[in-house]
């Protein structure tokens, strides 16, 4: 994603150059792109930003997202501006004070909740800057819709115990175990709980 924003970034500051731009010294951290062509239905009316934020012990971060007006296409993604390793991270959920538990997610990890739910990674999937309380809630999001479309019983029935274990978890009455993988290194759950190793990366040769 990093690579579309630098395509685009470079095409405008050419045209920002010979249009006259008193800011010499414009620090990038807030940038908006607006009338850009949508990768989806090609209209010009995709918008583009990128944002730099600090994320207290992780570091720098770039949130990218593009959103159509046109197809309502929306895709975020968030990336360290350093260079990070593939990782691993898991997290025993507890207590109520967990849910405020900071999660850096990118499009590339694979979040499990064993025996809840999982998110993929992919073209579709989506970075964020979030909290554990959070993931929860867009797993909780998932289900839900998962279960108006479900025309099955033993289905309704067991995506209604999933949602009570949702809440159990929340309130800190069920412990959960909550993993987070990442080959691109740009996740992180941020608490002195959270283990973190080293995700072995398969090579396809
Ligand atoms: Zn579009």
């Amino acid at each position: 994603m990093r690579f579309y924003f630098k395509q685009i970034k470079t095409a405008n500051y050419k045209k920002k150059l010979f249009s006259k731009t008193p800011m010499a010294k414009e620090i990038e951290t807030e940038q908006d792109f607006e009338h850009q062509p949508c990768p989806l239905c090609n209209e010009r009316t995709l918008i583009l930003a990128e944002r730099e934020v600090e994320v207290p012990y992780f570091g720098k971060v770039y949130l990218f997202s593009m959103t159509c007006n046109n197809c309502k296409y929306h895709k975020a993604d968030v990336e360290s501006t350093e260079q990070k390793e593939p990782v691993k991270y898991e997290f025993d959920i507890s207590s109520e004070d967990d849910m405020k538990v900071r999660i850096v997610k990118s499009s590339e990890a694979t979040v499990k909740l064993p025996h809840l739910a999982s998110i993929s990674p992919g073209p579709a999937a989506q970075g964020y800057v979030s909290n554990i309380e959070g993931i929860l809630n867009r797993v909780k999001y998932q289900i839900e819709s998962a279960k108006e479309m479900e025309e099955d019983e033993d289905g309704k029935k067991n995506a209604k115990n999933l949602l009570k274990k949702i809440t159990r978890i929340k309130w800190g009455q069920e412990r959960q175990k909550l993993i987070i993988e990442d080959p691109s290194g740009n996740s992180a759950i941020i608490s002195d709980k959270a283990i973190k190793s080293q995700l072995r990366v398969k090579v396809v040769k």
